[in-house]
């Protein structure tokens, strides 16, 4: 999993979808602009923007200007313009909020932190290294993979 991400403020929500595919993306609030590039080339960072005007300026990385309006669209873009191939195991391995790796952590220790039917229905859970927000295979993640079938050609996970 090499590639790394930057979007452009217009982009969040593919910036969301990014990360639950495992790869590690960065979200600009603000306008994208000549700092914007600078950072993903310190970075060595893939720009994803939806601003045509991009594509003109001189910059030495890789950049692809996202056309679809909607983030299935979008993610079936970036997807096939940059041949990715999302390693399965790697799935929601970040914070959707943060970027942060999760970590494994003890069924014990996110007693209280999460709704009791979470607790008692699931062993395994994941907190994130920075804001602490605690994530499990639950519903939410089998509705993400089904949509993750649909976008990604067969073939590939
Ligand atoms: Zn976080």
């Amino acid at each position: 999993m090499e590639e790394r991400f930057i979007c452009d403020r217009n982009l969040g929500k593919l910036a969301k979808w990014l990360r639950i595919l495992g790869y590690d993306t960065l979200y600009c609030r603000g306008n994208a602009d000549r700092d914007f590039l600078r950072k993903a080339d310190r970075e060595g960072r893939i720009c994803l923007t939806r601003k045509r005007v991009f594509a003109q300026w001189r910059h030495s990385g890789r950049l692809v200007v996202i056309e679809a309006d909607r983030v299935e669209g979008q993610i079936g873009e970036v997807v096939k313009v940059l041949s990715l191939t999302p390693d399965p195991s790697r799935r929601m391995s970040l914070c959707l909020r943060c970027n942060a790796p999760l970590e494994e952590v003890a069924r014990e220790a996110v007693e209280g932190l999460v709704p009791v039917h979470v607790y008692e229905n699931y062993v395994k859970f994941r907190r994130c290294s920075q804001c602490g927000r605690v994530y499990w295979p639950g519903t939410h993640r089998l509705h993400i993979e089904d949509c993750l079938r649909m976008r990604i050609p067969s073939g590939r996970p």
